[in-house]
């Protein structure tokens, strides 16, 4: 039996894509003693669970950054890390019923477009002429992304966790951190279910569990976890291929392709925080109707599936990343909403810079843990 090591230059609490990420990119540029620790098996929490959009298509300049960076590498990822990641370049439509969130889409379009970002806006009757199965009578119009679409965040994450074992990164599954040990204002070790682990860096990657994780070393996160639901069709080939990412975004009704089968889903504002991920069969009823609504053609769809997992959400629905200055040696990336896959490779790098450079080239400011005085001015507009 192989004995676990009792130290490390650097733990990271958590195995999905944040985590498998950021292990990659520290081992990749040379960091030589980490180990990530995950109390179930890799890629089986929100990752794994998660529907797979990628999109440009945000209003925040530095999301928009964060998603340049990681489509490029979704786009090579099969040359880097020899995995094929059904990466397909189905577009993303976003569309908007009310006047506020039309005007809303057309100022992130002109942000889009500064950072060279291909968009198109288009009409209720331009989205009919090429998607005649979706109802536009009551649209202003909507943006598509021809370069947004989807992978399998599955692959993607485990592509990263096998390159990262690879080059040297001890990954601890099973392996549950049940406490982190703060001396004098800095990290010192992680309890597990496992064992101790003496070390001056912990990465709180855990997700939904994120705020936990922090509270173990003091540090309070504003993130809190809240149940969203997928349904899958049987497979349906009344809507011609490729379908792409279609967001209803006033009643955040969304559904895409994923051959053969369809999948959607929508938030429900009413439902408080928590950590349940059961499937409710009336809510189901509530997804199909927003379906049918949308798309007529889905009545003759059957739901085979359903399954549920959690967002991680601040106030401004936008993440918390890089160190928490009352904590040396503490640092995060939580609170991702429902884009926390597509930003995974990007965020990854951007912990390893920050661990071994002290500094990244991207703008963290809005991600910066002590913005929180300053809510709701410059947050995510572009959320499902
Ligand atoms: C239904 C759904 C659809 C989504 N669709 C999309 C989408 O289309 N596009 C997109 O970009 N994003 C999407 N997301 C969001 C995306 O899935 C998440 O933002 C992302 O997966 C978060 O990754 P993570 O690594 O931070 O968290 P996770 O994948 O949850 O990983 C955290 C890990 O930490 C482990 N952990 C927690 N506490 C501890 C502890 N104390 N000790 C050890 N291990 C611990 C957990 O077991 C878990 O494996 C969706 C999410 C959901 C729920």
């Amino acid at each position: 039996m192989r004995r676990r090591k009792k130290t490390a230059d650097i733990v990271i609490i958590g195995g999905g894509i944040m985590g498998t990420s950021a292990a990659y990119y520290l081992a990749k540029r040379g960091a030589s003693d980490v180990v990530l620790v995950e109390k179930d098996l890799l890629v089986q929490a929100t990752t794994g669970l998660s529907v797979g959009g990628i999109r440009q298509q945000f209003s925040h300049p530095a999301n928009i950054r964060l998603s340049q960076h990681s489509l490029r590498v979704f786009k090579s990822f099969k040359a880097e890390f020899g995995v094929d990641i059904y990466f397909r370049a189905a577009g993303y439509l976003f569309l908007a019923q009310k006047e506020t969130t039309w005007n809303d889409f057309l100022s992130s379009v002109d942000t889009q477009r500064q950072m060279n970002v291909p968009v198109e806006v288009l009409s209720p009757e331009e989205i009919k002429h090429r998607w005649p199965y979706l109802r536009v009578d009551d649209l202003k119009g909507g943006t598509f992304g021809p370069e947004d679409g989807y992978a399998d965040p599955y692959l993607v994450a485990m592509g990263f966790a096998d390159q990262a074992r690879r080059l040297g990164v001890r990954v601890e599954e099973k392996t549950e951190v049940t406490g982190i040990r703060v001396k004098n204002g800095r990290v010192e070790g992680v309890e597990t279910s496992g064992g101790s682990i003496s070390t001056p860096v912990v990465v709180d990657v855990a997700g939904p569990w994120g705020g936990e994780a922090a509270r173990m070393a003091g540090i309070n996160l504003p993130v809190k976890p809240f149940r969203r639901q997928v349904f899958a069709t049987s497979p349906f080939d009344a809507i011609p291929k490729p379908v792409p990412m279609v967001i209803d975004q006033d009643v955040t009704f969304y559904f895409r392709g994923e051959e053969p089968n369809i999948l959607m889903g929508m938030s429900d504002p009413d439902e408080p925080s928590s950590f349940h991920t059961h499937v409710d069969r009336d809510f189901m009823e509530r997804v199909t109707e927003a379906a049918v609504y949308r798309a007529p053609i889905l009545e003759k769809a059957e739901i085979i599936r359903g399954w549920g997992g959690l967002y991680t959400i601040t106030p401004d629905d936008n993440p918390v990343i890089g160190a928490i200055p009352a904590v040396e040696g503490f640092i995060c990336a939580i609170g991702f909403s429902g884009h926390g896959f597509q930003h995974g490779p990007a965020v990854g790098l951007i912990l390893s810079e920050l661990i071994l450079d002290g500094h990244t080239e991207f703008d963290l400011k809005p991600f910066a843990y002590d913005r929180f005085g300053d809510i709701k001015k410059e947050g995510e507009k572009k959320v499902v």
